[in-house]
């Protein structure tokens, strides 16, 4: 099929034309399909650098084909499955059965994320070359829910990757000072009477681990980074040359942890919802490039796993439904040409740099794979959680009204999204 979109607005620019033929984007020429996206604008394809996919395991929470349908709808090309699936996606197996039913599903590019240690258990290292080496050629890999704590298992996996050019991306929590935590450790905790998951547990681990980074001169990324101690130390740290990324979520951008006065347990996530001021610098941060990448850290749950006290509740949001709109509210005082050439960066080809996905993140010229988005930013929307396309539904922005709607995705010439709706 080959495909007109008339009047579409790359990145914001004036209105053209895009031809779409044989999966890569076209001069001009006869389509058997016109799309009018005159008000529209086209992203390169959202890349999520961090998305809990269940699959194996938990799918009444998620399966590889729902995740993926979410991603598509929200206008998402490739996402990256983090490791924390059961059985843990630790060997060559594990990371060639995801990666395979992203390729069945076929609605977005699924990389598998290799755990660094067994069983995230912390103590030995899995074989991250074995999944390096397999059809899932492993590059990131991440212990995410739990951090890689011991300081010398850190080391030794970072000098593993560094052959291979690989990235640990580190859930950076140091849980001797996590130990009972139910939230940001606060004027709020105190307040609210629960045990606090203080700033400085984040920020310990991410002080040790670019230090180790520069040491060994390995790459290191940051996994969902939520403090203002936190992106000092990286500015810090990236104005020395140290091989760090981060990346911070959407819900980090516009949540606070106030909202735990409702004991409303859709807002416990961890890292924790934490003060106006860290999301100041969190924003700050995403503007001046100290933090590379929005990704969602999507976290589907079970009903049973979510609607209960707040103490057993799991931590954990979806949102490769909402993280567009959500940045796109977040950024709205900028101009129009920054704020759409920002959320490229930061949404699709940072991400994609940095997973090494050549096939996105790319500029949206003849050519090119026909991979992308098409926005309508005029669009208002109220999310209603009966309408995701996730398996789950556990959004803290159902009610909110949030900007923009994406309209359409294509992946490689073929539509995942079309008037809205995901195509299967
Ligand atoms: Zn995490």
């Amino acid at each position: 099929m080959a495909y007109l979109i008339k009047g579409v607005s790359v990145l914001g620019g004036a209105p053209a034309d895009l031809v779409i033929r044989d999966g890569v984007l076209a001069e001009a020429g006869p389509a058997d399909e016109v799309i009018d996206a005159a008000g529209l604008v086209a992203l390169p394809g959202l890349v999520d650098l961090h998305t809990h996919l269940r699959e194996p395991g938990r799918e009444d929470a998620e399966t590889v084909q729902t995740g993926s349908r979410a991603a598509a709808a929200g206008g998402y090309t490739a996402v990256c499955a983090m490791a924390n699936t059961s059985p843990v996606a630790d060997t060559a197996g594990v990371v060639e059965q995801v990666w395979r039913l992203g390729r069945e599903a076929g609605l977005v590019d699924v990389q598998p994320i290799g755990a660094v240690t067994v069983g995230l258990g912390g103590r030995q290292l899995a074989e991250l070359g074995a999944m390096a080496t397999s059809a899932a050629r492993v590059r990131i890999f991440s212990d995410d829910g739990h951090c890689v704590a011991d300081p010398r298992l850190m080391r030794r996996a970072l000098e593993y990757v560094k052959a291979f050019d690989g990235i640990i991306a580190q859930h950076a929590e140091e849980p001797r000072l996590t130990e009972g935590a139910q939230m940001h450790e606060g004027e709020m905790s105190t307040r609210l009477g629960l045990t606090g998951w203080p700033a400085v547990a984040e920020e310990a681990i991410i002080a040790r681990d670019v230090l180790l980074a520069e040491h060994v001169g390995s790459r290191l990324h940051i996994c969902h980074v939520s403090t203002a101690g936190s992106v000092e130390l990286l500015r810090q740290a990236k104005a020395r040359g140290v091989r760090v990324t981060a990346e911070v979520t959407p819900h980090h951008l516009l949540l606070t942890d106030d909202l735990a006065a409702s004991y409303d347990p859709v807002y416990k996530v961890n890292p924790p919802l934490r003060t106006r001021a860290d999301v100041r610098a969190l924003r700050q941060a995403l503007i001046d490039g100290v933090i590379d990448v929005v990704a969602t850290d999507h976290a589907p749950h079970a009903v049973e796993d979510k609607e209960c006290e707040w103490a057993y509740a799991r931590p954990g949001m979806v949102g490769l439904e909402t993280a567009l709109p959500v940045v796109l509210g977040v950024l709205s005082d900028l101009s129009p040409d920054h704020r759409w050439e920002l959320i490229a960066e930061r949404m699709s080809r940072a991400p994609a740099r940095i997973a090494g996905l050549a096939e996105h993140g790319g500029r949206l010229v003849p050519g090119a794979p026909a991979t992308f988005t098409l926005v309508d930013p005029a669009a208002r929307r109220v999310v209603d959680p009966a309408e995701m396309v996730s398996r789950s539904r556990n959004t803290p922005f159902a009610g909110t009204t949030l900007p923009g709607r994406v309209v359409a995705t294509f992946l490689r010439g073929e539509p995942t999204v079309l008037d809205g709706k995901a195509v299967r």
